[in-house]
């Protein structure tokens, strides 16, 4: 079935819509049985999306579920109120206290704080690797190295890093490969045929579409999945059937509304790009982007998301360039319908394994279904105000 049938068609079956063409909005807490046979049978039954208790899920997160396994592959989907629950409980699945993790040195930030704070005080160790480190990687696995973790593109800078690559080292040392896989959504890049173990989806992002739900999923191999649920279930992970409701109607228009983000966000990155006071941009569709090469190969899409680096500049023409803006709003997260914008000034202070290649500042843009004259207006306005700041 092609991808544009299957997001239409992703976790409908008939078990949980009945004949209406949505599931319901099934809430619970308790569950009621008619005899102890039927009880002990939901008791026993906890990986096989059988009512048992409200935590366990309901149809609406059996049919999510299903949707989002049926959409990025592999044998189950397990779900989180945020992708930054699904990032800590998906490391702490495979991981014991003694053990050793690698983990991309451009990771989300909240992932390196777990990593930095929480794992440490666990007794795991983390060594945060070069996202474009290659064959080297060998020479970082130890012993006790249990998970790869990866993000690709990387958070704010956008290094595409060689998946297939790192994956096969990884498996060939015994490890688990997880990868953040939120800028893909579950449609640009199939994890499972790049060697991936467990793909991770900040749904609140591209998935719910609306900046109005906080979501997380870890969709694994058959191989890995039971582990996972099992520890996402023994740590009482469970989401809302009122926000899964507004993700699976996320999913029905993801396809199109990505196509349309793509088309924006490629629009102002190329205005962009023809700026002179514009250094670099950061877009994995462009080649000034490091591990074009992997996207080109291995994604079948791009977005709205990019960044771009200033060829001068300092802390007070940033805060001109990012105060003002008509359109585009300051925030954080993206995958929403309308464009956002943050700026970093000094990148280099949220990595330690890589250095960073240029002084002035970077600017992501989350490009929305705005039209892109008014987007391109709004940052022509926003240069001006930049160099004002400047002189
Ligand atoms: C936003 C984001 C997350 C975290 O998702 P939340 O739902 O905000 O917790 C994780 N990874 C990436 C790449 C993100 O952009």
């Amino acid at each position: 079935m092609k991808k544009q049938t299957k997001i239409v068609n992703a976790g409908r079956s008939k078990k949980w819509t009945g004949n209406v063409v949505n599931p319901p909005v099934e809430r619970a807490s308790t569950v009621v049985f008619d005899s102890i046979k039927e009880m002990k049978h939901a008791t026993a039954n906890r990986g096989n999306q059988v009512l048992f208790y409200g935590r366990r899920g309901t149809s609406t997160s059996f049919a999510f579920s299903d949707a989002m396994t049926e959409l990025e592959g592999g044998a189950g989907c397990a779900l989180y109120p945020s992708g930054t629950a699904a990032i800590t409980n998906a490391i702490l699945s495979f991981v014991e206290t003694g053990d050793h993790i690698l983990m991309v040195d451009t990771a989300y930030e909240p992932t390196r704080d777990f990593c930095d704070k929480v794992l440490t005080k666990l007794g795991i160790e983390t060594t945060y690797y070069d996202p474009l480190i290659g064959d080297n990687i060998t020479e970082l696995i130890k012993d006790n190295t249990k998970v790869l973790f990866l993000e690709s593109p990387g958070s704010l800078t956008m290094e595409v890093q060689d998946v297939p690559r790192l994956a096969k080292i990884a498996h060939e040392h015994g490890c688990v490969v997880i990868l953040d896989n939120t800028w893909a959504s579950p449609i640009n890049f199939q994890p499972f045929e790049h060697g991936v173990d467990i793909s991770i989806q900040a749904a609140t992002k591209y998935v719910v579409g609306h900046s109005d739900v906080m979501l997380g999923t870890a969709t694994a191999t058959k191989a890995h999945w039971p582990q996972l649920r099992e520890n996402s279930y023994l740590m009482g992970q469970c989401t809302s059937p009122d926000d899964l409701y507004l993700a699976m109607r996320g999913i029905r228009t993801l396809g199109v509304r990505l196509k349309q983000h793509e088309h924006n966000a490629l629009k102002v990155a190329h205005y962009v790009a023809q700026r002179n006071d514009v250094d670099v941009v950061l877009h994995p569709a462009f080649e000034s982007c490091p591990g074009h090469q992997y996207f080109k190969r291995d994604f079948l899409g791009s977005n709205g998301l990019f960044s771009f680096v200033f060829k001068s500049g300092n802390a007070k023409s940033l805060e001109a360039f990012l105060e003002g803006m008509e359109h585009f709003k300051m925030g954080y997260s993206w995958g929403g319908f309308e464009s956002l914008v943050i700026g970093v000034n000094n990148v280099q202070n949220l990595r330690s394994a890589t250095k960073w290649p240029y002084d002035a500042p970077l600017v992501r843009l989350h490009i929305g279904l705005e039209d892109v004259d008014d987007l391109i207006e709004d940052l022509d306005k926003a240069f001006d105000r930049f160099h004002q700041a400047l002189n």
